[in-house]
């Protein structure tokens, strides 16, 4: 039985950026999952300005397009261009970015191993042991990263933690018969709660529909995605649909366990107002790193050290909860008040750079009354 300093179950974002900090800190850490990469992953693989900023390395080899704009919709003929002089979002495939950000990692000096299901988990002062079928691992600190049905959340609180939410998305590959491209759409149309998009990915487009809350009556399912799909691209190829729940509720998390974090949507740390994930996932991945290699240089204890990190995070994706709930509960307004030329240039700099969106959010729930007599303008550039 070897003994690690960190065990992070996970290689996706957040399990890779942490195993990524700790390897080049020179901590010997271990990675596991479950899958064989490159592995697929229901996603719709776009990364914004800041997480291209957080990520440690470039993904240039990965990235399909970059893009400067999103279109706003609501209802047909009713739409809106947020334009930014620099890039907003870079287009990925998950398969390709999760794999090249795992051979980083490897690069930096985690190992890496797959795993069998986990049969449960032993902590104690000192460290902690990861039991599976074939073997058992022992490390000082553990980071569950394995995502929105985290089995490591699960052996730590329960099936349902009564700060745990999830929203649900659906996303499949699109090959119109024109072969045109698209630019970035958020379509608030077609579903409530939520909205529809589409993401351009050079030879393909990747076109979902998601929900911040799936606890309702509104179920998304592949035939309300074809339905959707169809009404936009008419006979289009359409390849790999695949769903997944995301992982929301990280801002009332308990921090109360000291050699276990949660990191990505293992931990919710997804927004519930843009769907994004990526960006929580590699900054707590990051903020759990730095936690557990403070401790072990002598400095604060690590949970503490990942409960002050993350504060700000946290804080975020708290108004960006509220902001969801007001602002997908009052589409009519919130829609005019997003597209309204004064916050244009605030909401497309909040998606990319993030530290304001939550914050955007409440002005536009304050501002948005003065906007609602106002008319909307059919292309606002
Ligand atoms: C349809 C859809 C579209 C989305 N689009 C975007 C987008 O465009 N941009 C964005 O930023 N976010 C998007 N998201 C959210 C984003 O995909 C997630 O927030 C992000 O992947 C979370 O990263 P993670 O590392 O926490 O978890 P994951 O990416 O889910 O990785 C978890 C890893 O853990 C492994 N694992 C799970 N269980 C176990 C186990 N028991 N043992 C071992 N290994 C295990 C898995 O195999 C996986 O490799 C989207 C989500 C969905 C569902």
């Amino acid at each position: 039985m070897e003994r690690w300093d960190a065990i992070i179950i996970g290689a996706g974002p957040a399990g890779c950026a942490a195993a990524w900090d700790l390897a080049t800190a020179g901590r010997p850490v271990l990675l596991l999952d479950r899958a064989e990469f490159p592995r697929h992953k229901a996603c719709a693989g776009g990364l914004t300005r800041k997480s291209l900023r957080a990520l440690r390395y470039s993904v240039a080899p990965v990235v399909r397009e970059t893009v400067s704009a999103i279109v706003v919709e609501k209802q047909s003929g009713e739409a809106a261009t947020l334009a930014s002089r620099n890039a907003v979002c870079a287009m990925t495939v998950r398969q390709e970015l999760d794999h090249f950000c795992l051979q980083q990692t490897l690069g930096a000096g985690a190992e890496f191993a797959r795993i069998g299901p986990i049969g449960g988990l032993d902590i104690s002062s000192d460290g902690v042991v990861v039991r599976t079928a074939e073997q058992d691992y022992r490390a000082r600190f553990l980071i569950g990263a394995d995502g929105v049905h985290s089995r490591v959340r699960q052996l730590l609180y329960g099936e349902s933690p009564h700060w745990f939410w999830r929203g649900f998305a659906l996303e499949a590959r699109v090959y119109p018969t024109n072969g045109e491209g698209s630019e970035l759409i958020f379509d608030f149309a077609p579903v409530r709660r939520g909205y529809g998009w589409v993401f351009p990915k050079h030879d393909h487009l990747n076109v979902g529909l998601g929900v911040y809350d799936d606890s309702g009556s509104q179920k998304l399912d592949r035939a309300r995605l074809s339905l959707y799909i169809h009404e936009r691209f008419g006979d289009a190829r359409v390849e790999h649909v695949t769903g997944q729940f995301l992982g929301f509720g990280a801002e009332k998390a308990p921090q109360a366990e000291q050699r276990v974090f949660l990191a990505g949507d293992a931990g919710g740390f997804a927004d519930p107002l843009t769907g994004e994930g990526i960006y929580g996932a590699i900054a707590s991945g990051q903020a759990a790193a730095a936690a557990i290699d403070g401790e072990l240089r002598g400095g604060a204890a690590a949970q503490r050290a990942f409960a002050e990190l993350t504060a700000r995070l946290r804080q975020d994706l708290q108004l960006s909860a509220s902001g969801a709930r007001w602002f997908y509960g009052n589409l009519d307004l919130g829609y005019r008040a997003l597209t309204a030329p004064v916050f244009r240039g605030a909401v497309i700099n909040a998606y990319a750079n993030g530290t304001k969106i939550a914050g955007l959010a409440n002005a536009v729930r304050r501002f948005a009354r003065i906007f609602a007599s106002r008319p909307i303008n059919e292309t606002v550039t």
